[in-house]
């Protein structure tokens, strides 16, 4: 097998091209970013199959649909300030770098950020990692013109929205059992709602979650 995975990273982005995927920059950005950098060694075999893997601490990597979904439906251009919620593996902080994005990424767990920030400086992404509850955002770097958050909250998280740009897009999983996936649109004090579809992600861990 090639050590960078080509053939098979081709294929999954022609998966994803039929699966709904348009926009071409990200459908460039899955060409061009090694999926398999960001999971354990033994799973790598794995890395361009569509569907979610273990990455320690009792977390997965997204499938790639899902990452590629979600962003899409961020709507991003280059420039664009982006916030991820749930840094995880890395991978999809390094599809937003990829896209010329700026991107502020926050995560909980600490040994994944570390893992994440040096794959990504390995790889030549640059973009700002934070350990710490991404519930209550990034004040201190908003507004963002997307944020997408990568584990399902219990509720609307409302500290996100403040953080938004006029038209920013919110997009989270919410629900505990039966979760659906959002995109909201920030208009003026208020936004707009969209169902994208039902979903499964692991839970956003809440400050009140014990
Ligand atoms: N896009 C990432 C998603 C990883 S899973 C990837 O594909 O690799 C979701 C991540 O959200 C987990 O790493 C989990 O630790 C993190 N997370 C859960 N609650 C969080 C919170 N309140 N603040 C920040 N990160 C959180």
């Amino acid at each position: 097998m090639n050590a960078d995975f080509r053939r098979d990273r081709t294929r999954l982005v022609e998966k994803l091209r039929g699966s709904g995927i348009h926009d071409l920059a990200v459908l460039h950005a899955f060409d061009a970013v090694p999926r398999h950098a960001f999971v354990p060694e033994v799973m790598q075999h794995r890395a361009y199959e569509n569907g979610p893997l273990p990455i320690g601490d009792g977390q997965t990597i997204s499938s790639p649909m899902v990452h590629a979904v979600s962003i899409q439906l961020a709507e991003l251009k280059e420039g664009d300030h982006v916030l991820e919620v749930g840094t995880g593996s890395g991978f999809q902080t390094a599809l937003l770098a990829e896209l010329g994005t700026i991107v502020s990424s926050i995560e909980r767990i600490e040994v994944l950020s570390v893992r994440a920030a040096k794959v990504l400086a390995e790889l030549g992404y640059d973009a700002h990692l934070e350990v710490g509850d991404g519930g209550l955002g990034m004040p201190e770097r908003a507004p963002f013109s997307a944020i997408i958050v990568g584990a399902a909250a219990a509720e609307p998280p409302g500290a996100l929205f403040a953080q938004l740009t006029e038209g920013g897009r919110l997009i989270v999983p919410i629900g505990t059992r039966d979760q659906v996936l959002y995109r909201y649109v920030r208009e003026g004090t208020g936004h707009t709602r969209e169902r994208i579809s039902s979903a499964r992600f692991v839970p956003l861990i809440e400050r009140s979650t014990p």
